[in-house]
């Protein structure tokens, strides 16, 4: 029998092409970014995923820690095995400031009529009103959000204010991403931590291959503390590292003075490291280890940079007209996630918002709590609670 030849239709079918573009610093690229990358494949369905590392990203100029050629790199390597996922190295090779809305018009000019999405962390999409020309980028893509541990946004109240902001929604999908993030990455890796449970294997090889994240005398500082204070520094590391950037403080100082600011807690009076070591006055035995920890850090380590040695100096009583990062030093010692006490989280927020306020409401904590147990109040630190209440007024 024969069969019924088909006539080709003459109408004509239009295919629009769907393209998601996943831009970041990736510095470095983690396990969630693949994941939030195969999150949108399975939501979007899109037939090409456009991976695009920032040269500069625009809210990050002080920090990029590692070459745009190594987050390049390792960006191909994370991505290499996802299915239409290809690394562009556009936004490298062009050079200055990454803005979206620069990148979105260049591929909307070399895929005409794709309909572009852009992706982002829900992290980001409460910045997203701050980013240059933000009309620019929904005319050119559809907002693509995916949700985090931890910075969870709720869907429908965003949605409310991004509509009433840009008359247009955005795309909210299902899956939410572990709380990892490239700070604590290169704050893990500075640490020699295991980095399995955070990054795609082939970026840990690349990691240790290349030497990056690594930060002299951190882990030689480690050396000197039992387990349980270990995991205090890295709580201390990772906390203020998490607040460096907002702060303007330069990422690697704060994880320098964090790793060496309990680096002379357990040690003997008359350790080798110590020798030469004296204070001109009496001070109260739990405030001592910051002095003798700043003369360790200088002596054993070679760390020159005053600032952070002024961070472990005072880590313990603050003083007055702290620097930021011997404020976020301090703070970070107070409220890294293994403190728990009563009003710990009040002070966690002010952290994120006011380091001067935030100064006040701790010492304030901490001298009722000493005159409570009749701990040893030490002038510097009733001397710092003056200083911070009086720039209240
Ligand atoms: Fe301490
Ligand atoms: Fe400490």
């Amino acid at each position: 029998m024969r069969r019924k030849m088909r006539r080709a239709t003459p109408s004509v079918l239009v295919f629009t092409m769907k393209i998601a573009i996943f831009g970041g610093s990736f510095d470095p690229v983690h396990a969630e970014h693949v994941n939030i990358v195969k999150a949108a494949q399975a939501a979007l369905s899109p037939d090409k995923i456009i991976v695009m590392p920032a040269f500069i990203p625009p809210h990050k100029q002080d920090r990029a820690l590692a070459s745009p050629e190594d987050r390049l790199n390792m960006a191909k390597l994370a991505f290499a095995g996802v299915k239409n996922c290809e690394v562009s190295a556009y936004e490298i090779n062009a050079g200055g400031t990454s803005y979206t809305y620069l990148t979105l018009g260049y591929l909307a000019g070399k895929f005409p009529g794709a309909q572009l999405y852009f992706l982002v962390g829900a992290d980001m999409l409460k910045d997203f009103y701050t980013w240059k020309q933000p009309e620019t980028i929904l005319s050119l893509a559809d907002l693509v959000v995916c949700n985090r541990e931890g910075d969870k946004v709720s869907y429908p109240a965003e949605q409310f204010r991004f509509f009433s902001k840009f008359k247009k929604r955005f795309i909210g999908i299902e899956y939410t991403g572990r709380d990892i993030s490239s700070t604590k990455a290169r704050v893990l890796t500075a640490f020699g931590e295991d980095l399995k449970p955070y990054l795609p294997f082939d970026v840990i090889d690349y990691i240790e291959a290349n030497e990056l994240y690594r930060i002299e005398g951190v882990k030689g500082a480690l050396r000197y503390l039992k387990p349980s204070r270990r995991k205090h520094t890295l709580g201390v590391a990772l906390t203020a590292a998490r607040y460096a950037e907002r702060y303007k403080i330069p990422e690697k100082s704060a994880v320098l003075a964090a790793a060496m600011h309990d680096v002379a807690k357990n040690m003997q009076a008359d350790a080798p490291e110590l020798s030469g070591f004296a204070t001109e006055e009496k001070v109260p035995a739990p405030v001592l280890h910051q002095y003798t920890g700043a003369y360790v850090a200088e002596h054993t380590f070679g760390i020159r940079d005053e600032d952070v040695l002024n961070a472990v100096r005072y880590h313990t009583s603050g003083r007055p007209n702290m620097s930021d990062l011997e404020k976020l030093i301090f703070l970070s010692d107070m409220l890294e996630p293994s403190r728990d006490f009563k009003g710990v989280e009040k002070l966690r927020r002010l952290l994120a918002e006011d380091l001067n306020e935030c100064m006040y409401q701790s010492l304030k904590h901490e001298l009722r709590h000493l005159k409570k147990s009749g701990g040893e109040i030490y002038p510097l630190t009733f001397r710092a609670y003056e200083y911070y209440k009086g720039l209240r007024k």
